[in-house]
């Protein structure tokens, strides 16, 4: 069912060239357990991942069912290792904080099958590898045997006809050795097993094959194994095309970087990653699976776009991806006589909250803060976004002094759009609701990521970029809500049409000279500046023209000192078309609120509100009438006719 041709493989390795596999012929059987030994870096890993398809082989050809796979596309390998393949790792590749149970769920959910069934299915193989008690542990309460256990359940939920594992006893005791050895023999009773190993006697005493590999190549087989020559003519009659499968996202995004490295496609998985939140997964998993380097790569270039963020509340995006199981099933049928609901809300709804959770962000920071965490060694850059807005005007914009941050041009054009939303984001263009947007603080991992191309990177919190695209463009809706074109035109042409009249739009592209942005200057208001005492009491004066006018003139200048975009190879897209500021700007404003004038007396006298002199209103308690006291008051109105 898999045979190997002369197969080689060859790394490049700077000038030269490594040869990993020096011409592998093999033969496997439907089902045997195969165990590979040899030295360190003979190859054992490299064969592994080339027949399970998270490699290519340089030369030489893989057959599988008797089909060659030289020309096999790349979602003919997906479908193989969908179908047909499951991986154990040394290193287990479990998901922590997630339970036993989701953790093998997890397979499933990436490749589309329903909910119910992916619980009875990760039950039932739990059950298999004597786990059917301890479905709600989290792997880091178990001891490597049971953990390896829960891998391997993980890798046989999609019943796949052939399971590889690297080393999989390599960090465990004899004893626990043992254990997991006798399970994978159980596996392989009905399927074909092949496990890389360092320990000849575990291998003796438990599969049925060895094969012994030096420097590339095999040197002995125990069983060697000569597929019948019309078993091949048959199955080359029946192979037809391999399934066509969805992409495995779990196997291809956790385990085959190596192979998705084209540029486009690299750019589509982070992108698809990044946009369910399973970008962390992806990375844990891969992380101990020996492609560090590469990991190392997509961390910088997922960095700017994705970073790992930590919200105040989580949701649990993973639960998302069941959500089609119950928007439209097949097997519905429903009467002519009635109409019926599908409930797209409801149950996404209850997929979201279910997983939701409350994270106490201010004691995290400090553990963050502390350096307890070591997670400096593990990250590019860290940094805080805080709720206060950034309130900034534009004083000299095309539609005269507005203010250009927070946005309000959806609310002025009366598209109801929720504020702070950053959800409209499309394409390479990136239509970002937050024009203004924080950059990284790792200056070198910006200077891999972006390319000046006017002016200079921001120095001081009061220096800002604007972010372009690979192309040197921004959307119009940057441009608006930076006062560089103006608003209220778009707003002119929506009363227009509202009153019935002929309205030209302009769609044309507007062009701008990279020094008409370079200078542009904004006024940052600081929030506490809408507020001015008089008398003893402190005021709203944001309503106050001439206040406000003086206070933007006396406001702090942020001005746009360079522009910049994504550098050959970077993988940004999702930020650009914003302006672009510096973490310090956001400490600067906060130190600016908490020492202002207004802040300083409410937190000397914390119980008189500045805005009233008066005490805060305490909870009052909850006024309630009896029936009598009722009676009695009614007893006190006028009777009818008095008044
Ligand atoms: P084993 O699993 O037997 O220890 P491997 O298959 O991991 O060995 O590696 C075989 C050889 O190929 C080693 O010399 C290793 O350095 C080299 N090699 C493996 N993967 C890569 C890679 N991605 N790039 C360059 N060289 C590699
Ligand atoms: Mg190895």
């Amino acid at each position: 069912m898999l045979e190997l041709q002369n197969i080689t493989k060859e790394y490049p390795n700077g000038d030269s060239l490594v040869h990993a596999l020096r011409g592998i012929s093999v033969c496997f059987r439907k089902n045997e357990f195969v165990s590979v030994l040899g030295p360190s870096g003979c190859g054992k890993t490299t064969l592994l991942n080339i027949i399970g398809g998270l490699d290519r082989y340089t030369k030489g050809d893989l057959y599988i069912n008797g089909v060659s796979t030289k020309q096999y596309r790349d979602r003919d390998w997906d479908a193989y290792r969908n179908h047909s393949i499951g991986f154990v790792f040394q290193s287990y590749n479990l998901i922590p904080h997630q339970s036993v149970l989701s953790n093998v769920e997890l397979a499933l959910t990436l490749s589309g099958v329903s909910k119910k069934e992916r619980r009875a299915r990760a039950k039932a193989v739990l059950e298999q590898v004597g786990l059917g008690d301890q479905l709600h542990k989290r792997p880091n309460q178990m001891s490597g045997g049971q953990m390896q256990r829960v891998a391997i359940a993980r890798a046989l939920v999609n019943n796949p006809s052939i399971l590889l594992a690297d080393e999989p006893t390599g960090a465990l005791d004899s004893e626990t050795s043992v254990q997991i050895m006798e399970l994978l023999k159980e596996v392989a009773k009905d399927r074909l097993v092949i496990m890389v190993t360092h320990n000849p006697e575990l291998a003796s005493q438990y599969s049925t094959r060895i094969i012994r590999l030096l420097d590339g190549s095999i040197i002995d087989d125990s069983m060697p194994y000569e597929a019948a020559a019309e078993e091949k003519e048959e199955a080359r009659r029946c192979a037809g095309k391999a399934k066509k499968t969805s992409m495995s996202f779990f196997t291809a995004l956790s385990l085959s970087f190596n192979n998705l490295m084209t540029k486009k496609t690299r750019t589509i998985l982070i992108a698809f990653a990044g946009s369910i939140g399973i970008i962390g997964i992806a990375l844990i998993l891969s992380m101990s699976n020996g492609v560090q380097q590469l990991i190392d790569r997509m961390e910088r270039e997922t960095l700017s776009s994705y970073p790992l963020t930590i919200e105040k509340t989580t949701i649990d995006f993973s639960s998302m991806m069941s959500m089609r199981d119950n928007m439209t099933s097949d097997d519905v049928t429903h009467d002519d006589e009635h109409i019926y609901s599908v409930n797209v809300m409801s149950s996404m709804m209850d997929t979201m909250l279910a997983g939701a959770k409350t994270n106490n962000l201010s004691q995290f920071k400090q553990f963050i803060d502390s350096g307890e965490s070591g997670i400096e060694a593990l990250t590019s850059d860290i940094t805080y976004s805080y709720s206060t807005p950034l309130t900034i005007y534009n004083l000299n914009g095309k539609g005269g002094a507005q203010q250009v941050n927070p946005n309000h041009l959806f609310n002025d054009l009366g598209v109801g759009m929720q504020e702070n939303s950053s959800v409209m984001r499309s394409g390479g263009l990136g239509m970002s609701m937050d024009v203004w947007t924080q950059l990284s603080s790792n200056e070198a991992l910006l200077s891999t990521q972006y390319d000046v191309i006017a002016g200079q990177m921001p120095q001081q919190y009061n220096e800002v970029v604007l972010v372009v695209n690979d192309k040197n463009q921004v959307t119009d809706f940057t441009l608006y809500s930076l006062g560089l074109l103006d608003p209220a035109e778009l707003k002119e042409a929506i009363m227009d049409a509202a009153a019935g009249n002929e309205v030209e739009i302009d769609t044309s592209t507007h062009v701008y000279a990279l020094d008409e942005i370079v200078g542009t200057e904004f006024k940052l208001l600081v929030n506490t500046d809408y507020f001015a005492k008089e008398g003893d009491l402190w005021t709203d004066k944001s309503e106050d023209s001439t206040y406000m006018t003086a206070v933007l003139e006396q406001a702090e200048t942020i001005t746009v000192v360079g522009v910049i975009h994504p550098s050959e190879g970077a993988t940004t897209s999702m930020n650009n078309g914003v302006i672009g500021y510096r973490g310090d700007l956001v400490s600067h404003l906060l130190d600016k609120v908490n020492t202002s004038a207004i802040v300083l007396e409410q937190k000397a006298e914390p119980d008189t509100d500045v805005f009233t002199g008066l005490p805060f209103r305490t909870e009052e308690e909850p006024v309630s009438y009896t029936m009598d006291d009722l009676t009695a008051y009614i007893a006190t109105l006028p009777e009818e006719g008095q008044v």
